[in-house]
């Protein structure tokens, strides 16, 4: 049902936000909100392929893929992704290199991990069938509040609430509420809040209308309001909040660190190596990292002694350095290439390393990073071949 624009009575109220959070909702404004929701929701969401199914394994693919991702990158690889692994069973019983592999494009690989993790223990201690309450979602690894509510409502209809970013801002704006730690998704009246919605009809499209309100109308910046099914009852709108609501966070800023990113070349090989079991980019393919001093412009001969020994050739360094960003970390890596004729030393008990030609892949994770760097190497100024002359490490 189309909701018609309201006027914005801002001249006429005040713009002091409340600090304090209610408890929950008012339960004739959970009503109110649910019944308003809910045609809106059947009208007008977006056609996503993972909400044409209630399979719950499909839609804890789904939830897990979204966090930090793109909806447009999901769609590119959740039918891929169950075509592969249809079934929680195939999935708890696929190798983790498969799984990583399958994961390729769509970043943060711990999830993949969890995810597998996750699926042996629901086929080894629970019949390959997902509990349908919230409370026995969360015992399995990878599975927090939101991802157990989104499963519980969505694919069993149960009123558990789910609230993440986008809720929260929903409600928030709603209840005009500015402190920014009741704003969070951690927030208890949050919860209570969306519980209170759920219940007023139908869990499955009420939860799933909260976070696509707060996707593609309440956004962070901007807000659709004119567009919005509660813009009739929203306290930040008839305050004129929505430009302070939620609150900016100050952000820590990230750590810089800066390597070498090492391209060993052999004929029309090049070299990967798997990283460590733990730590960022755990088990990806990448190329070899070695510290690199603020400052450093060029590689020593010495630089590279962790990784090779003997004699290498043609040792440069090949565009500007790469820039990748992490959660709490910003990595800066140049890029150096080499031929190698010397050897190559292991690096720690589970090292592998793997000689590529450039139409193969390897079994496992290559993350963007490795795509950037190897890119670096091959195109974008990076003339690969091999210099005449030879540095001993
Ligand atoms: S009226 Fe505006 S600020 Fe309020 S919930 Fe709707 S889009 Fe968000």
């Amino acid at each position: 049902m189309p909701t018609k624009p309201t006027a914005t009575p801002r001249a006429s109220r005040s713009r002091t936000p409340r600090a304090d959070a209610p408890a929950g909702l008012a339960s004739a404004q959970a009503q109110e909100i649910g019944a308003r929701l809910e045609p809106w929701f059947l009208a007008h969401h977006r056609d996503l392929s993972w909400r044409r199914t209630r399979d719950p394994y499909a839609i804890w693919v789904s939830e897990i893929m979204l966090q930090q991702t793109r909806v447009e990158t999901v769609e590119r690889h959740w039918a891929g992704f169950l075509a592969r692994f249809p079934d929680v069973a195939t999935l708890a019983a696929a190798d983790g290199d498969e799984v990583l592999s399958a994961w390729s494009g769509l970043g943060y690989y711990r999830r993949a991990r969890l995810l597998h993790a996750g699926a042996k223990v629901v086929a080894a201690e629970l019949g390959a069938r997902l509990p349908e309450d919230a409370a026995g979602l969360r015992r399995i690894p990878g599975i927090g509040p939101y991802t157990a509510g989104a499963i519980a409502s969505i694919a069993y209809d149960r009123p558990e609430p789910l609230v993440d970013g986008n809720v929260a801002r929903v409600l928030s704006r709603v209840e005009a509420v500015s402190d920014p730690k009741q704003q969070d998704a951690t927030a208890k009246w949050l919860w209570s809040a969306c519980e209170q919605i759920l219940r007023s009809g139908t869990p499955r499209v009420l939860g799933q209308a909260l976070m696509e309100l707060g996707a593609t109308v309440c956004t962070p910046r901007a807000p659709r309001c004119e567009a919005c099914p509660l813009a009739a009852s929203c306290r930040a709108r008839q305050r004129g909040l929505t430009d302070i609501i939620p609150a900016v966070r100050e952000r820590a800023a990230s750590k810089l660190e800066r390597w070498w990113a090492v391209a060993l070349l052999r004929d029309d090989a090049i070299l990967l190596e798997r990283r460590p079991d733990e730590g960022l980019l755990a088990r990806m393919w990448c190329l070899p990292l070695l510290p690199r001093d603020d400052g450093d412009t060029a590689p020593t001969a010495s630089a590279l002694r962790p990784i090779v020994r003997g004699r290498v050739g043609g040792l440069r360094t090949v565009g500007e350095p790469v820039v990748h960003i992490f959660t709490h970390r910003r990595w800066e890596l140049q890029v150096v290439v080499a031929a190698a004729g010397a050897t190559v030393l292991p690096r720690g008990d589970d090292a592998a390393t793997v000689w590529l030609a450039p139409s193969q892949r390897p079994t496992g994770g290559v993350p963007t990073l490795t795509r950037k760097l190897l890119a670096r190497v091959g195109g974008e100024g990076g003339d690969a071949r091999p210099r005449r002359g030879q540095v001993k490490v």
